[in-house]
């Protein structure tokens, strides 16, 4: 059976034997680290959700490749039903986990290395293709988790990468071997690298002539020898090392981004999907970005549900939810997030097939969905931030509700409208915090801004795909201007 449980999905995790520094130390029984395991866990839902009775049909599709019933985090999109349900089915996940689940990646680097595999074969004559779909067949019969990688440190921005002091700064071949290639480099930002079982490594950017060894496209096992894993960390993470579920905030559920670096690693060349074919990295870059474009339609505003909630939850419990201007937050909260997620829908149901029969997203709207995404999640955090209060920055720590001398005080002077317990206050309060400005505002925050690249690339696609000059000649006809 090609759909692993979640339990399953855990041991097969654990069995890879990954090894990370985490907080400057080689960390030992990673996944059951409290900084990581949350994050295991909120990948862990996109297999459980598989199972589970409301949403099995949503999560299971019929691969396209093997025939089998698989998970719909590794399918290949063969209609734009397929991408709606993709965007779908990530909104659920962000209302389940209320956090980054970090599967999405791997989906789309598949997607968009399906096709440019493709068309690069058709014009290079090169093999890569049905490469391509004898690995992705497999991922998809065991049901791996897969990290997408596209990100390079890049070093001094005004530079190519040839110019660099230091040409590691960009991922690139260091030596063409007769059966593979031995790669050196970084990846950065590699969200849920740790809680997966392959990685999917891509050009940063488009490449031009001369910048062949920086084209290169390939997969690896995460675990493989040379390959060094440095965990980033965020905002108050450590609470999750101080046995206070309450004060973390989202008590079950968490992110992941890791720096991976690649110090002369052999790539077979059976796991090459690209390499030195400069013309085909611009196509590569733009699909694997607009997909994740995309994703972000439908994660963000499932996360966002979760702050909407949370808000809603606490101006109730603080006796103001009838308040006029608080609604009137709350609507504009849920205007913002139905706005994210129709942008996801419409790029969706806008798409198309490529050349290689798999479906696109329409480019325009992934773009414009993105853009959004850079602005919307931030007005949500400032408005629950606004409703919440001051407290979400001044309250005290769960442990003083241990402690028999504070806790009076907290009970009486933290009490809210009738019949709100003072902890549940906290827990809300908390989850706000996380999501607003603790670890869960990386992914619901600065990857918002920054993951699937920054809002410049979004206006420069933007720009490009626009076509202005269709509406110009519009205008034109409607004056009769020649
Ligand atoms: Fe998926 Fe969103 Fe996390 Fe990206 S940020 S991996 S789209 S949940
Ligand atoms: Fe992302």
């Amino acid at each position: 059976m090609a759909l692993k449980k979640a339990e399953e999905y855990i041991t097969s995790i654990k069995s890879l034997g990954l090894e990370a520094y985490v907080m400057g130390e080689k960390a030992s029984s990673l996944h059951e680290h409290p900084l990581i395991k949350p994050s295991l866990q909120a990948a862990a839902a996109t297999f459980a959700c598989a199972f589970s009775h409301d949403t099995r049909d949503l999560f299971r599709v019929q691969s396209s490749l093997t025939g089998e019933e698989v998970n719909r985090f590794t399918h290949i999109h063969q209609s734009n039903q397929d991408l709606i349900n993709k965007v779908i089915m990530q909104r659920h996940c962000g209302n389940v986990t209320g956090c980054c689940f970090q599967r999405c990646v791997g989906l789309d680097a598949a997607n968009a290395v399906f096709s440019v595999s493709y068309e690069c074969d058709r014009e290079h004559g090169t093999h890569y293709h049905e490469r391509f779909r004898e690995y992705w067949s497999r991922i998809q019969r065991e049901d791996f988790m897969v990290d997408g990688a596209m990100t390079d440190p890049k070093g001094d921005r005004g530079k190519r990468p040839k110019d660099q002091r230091d040409p590691d700064l960009f991922l690139r071949v260091v030596e063409q071997k007769p059966h593979g290639v031995v790669v050196r480099g970084a990846k950065l930002h590699q969200t849920g690298m740790l809680n997966s079982h392959e990685m999917i490594v891509m050009p940063t950017m488009s490449m031009r002539p001369g910048e062949e060894q920086w084209a290169i496209c390939f997969a690896l096992p995460t675990n493989m020898t040379g390959i060094r894993h440095i965990y980033g960390r965020q905002a108050s993470d450590t609470r999750k090392m101080e046995n206070s579920l309450l004060d973390v905030g989202n008590p079950a559920f968490g992110g992941q981004e890791i720096m991976t670096v690649f110090e002369d690693v052999f790539v077979p060349e059976e796991r090459i999907f690209l390499n030195g074919e400069v013309d085909q990295s611009d196509k590569l870059v733009e699909r694997f970005a607009a997909y994740h474009r995309q994703s972000y339609g439908g994660c963000k505003t499932g996360v966002g549900d979760v702050l909407i909630g949370a808000t809603a939850l606490i101006a109730r419990m603080n006796g103001i939810e009838k308040a006029s201007h608080i609604r009137e937050k709350i609507v504009e909260m849920i205007h913002l997030n139905e706005t994210l997620f129709a942008c996801g829908i419409a790029c969706s149901a806008m798409g198309g097939p490529t050349l290689a029969g798999n479906y696109q997203i329409e480019m325009l709207l992934a773009n414009v969905c993105k853009l959004n995404v850079t602005r919307f999640p931030y007005e949500l955090a400032r408005l629950a931030t606004d409703v919440a209060g001051g407290i979400l920055g001044t309250l005290p720590a769960a442990a003083a509700l241990d402690d028999p001398e504070e806790r009076p005080f907290l009970e009486k002077y933290l009490s809210s409208a009738e019949g709100v317990s003072v902890t549940d206050r906290m827990k809300v309060l908390r989850l706000i915090e996380n999501l607003v400005v603790g670890p869960g505002a990386v992914g619901y925050l600065i990857e918002s801004m920054h993951g699937a690249g920054s809002p410049m690339a979004q206006r420069i696609m933007i720009g490009r795909q626009g076509d202005l000059e269709s509406k110009i000649n519009q205008v034109k006809q409607l004056l009769d201007i020649s």
